[in-house]
């Protein structure tokens, strides 16, 4: 059995470190001998046939409007369908927001998004740039965030986390992220994966179960390296808040 993690845009879509978060998921699957194939998907490139966890991480607007103009028709249809399914997604900042109804930049159109999460977001007038602490069902996550959109969740739709450093979605609601079925929104940037195992492995378990059908139970691994950077990070961003 192969995992396979569709990177979406990973050429463009792939700022403040983005991809460390393929190396993460591929690293950890190696580690349990899983087998990983990550598929990098451009504008105007076909989806695979199946797509067993999905990536988009975090671009500029400028980057961002051609992007959610490939996303519209089929195939944003069909990620759609995928996640209805039980695919896994992690998306940042600039890919969370195209997850959503649409991302309004500044001087631009509307950027139209898949609508996955059932959110909006709005560039502000200000940048929250700074080390993220939230509070989720992982437990403690830490990341760093630097966006202007302000998302803002549907009322049914669950954020990732409570904030407990940092601004989140809009720094005001005290919320970050989102999650609907096994794909989650953030605007944890970092990478956040490698100091957030836990993150991790359910991601590569929702793939797995996704690629063969039924439940899976990961085999734990040392991670005395990952929460000692994880609780570096976080010292780091309750002393700088
Ligand atoms: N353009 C978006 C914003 O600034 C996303 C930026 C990013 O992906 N870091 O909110």
């Amino acid at each position: 059995m192969t995992v396979v993690i569709g990177w979406l845009y990973g050429a463009t879509m792939n700022i403040y470190g983005d991809r460390g978060n393929i190396i993460a998921l591929t690293q950890r699957a190696k580690w349990r001998g899983i087998d990983t194939e990550t598929v990098t998907i451009g504008i105007g490139d076909p989806l695979p046939p199946r797509v067993d966890i999905y990536f988009f991480g975090g671009g500029q607007d400028q980057e961002q409007i051609a992007v959610s103009r490939d996303l519209q028709g089929a195939k944003g249809e069909r990620i759609k369908a995928d996640i209805e399914a039980g695919a896994a997604a992690l998306t940042v900042c600039g890919g969370y927001q195209l997850f959503g109804h649409e991302y309004r930049p500044h001087d631009a159109e509307p950027l139209p998004g898949i609508s996955v999460f059932d959110a909006i977001s709005v560039a502000g007038s200000e940048r929250f740039i700074g080390n993220v602490v939230i509070d989720s069902e992982w437990g403690e996550l830490v990341g760093f965030e630097n966006h202007s959109g302000l998302t803002h969740l549907g009322t049914g739709l669950a954020p990732l986390g409570k904030v407990r450093v940092g601004r989140g979605n809009n720094g005001k609601d005290g919320q970050e992220g989102a999650r609907y079925r096994n794909a989650l929104g953030c605007y944890l940037h970092g990478s956040v994966l490698p100091k957030n195992p836990r993150l991790t492995d359910w991601l590569l378990a929702a793939g797995i179960e996704h690629a063969i059908g039924e439940p899976v139970e990961l085999a734990p691994l040392d991670d005395r390296i990952e929460a000692a950077a994880h609780a570096s990070a976080v010292e780091r961003a309750v002393r700088t808040r």
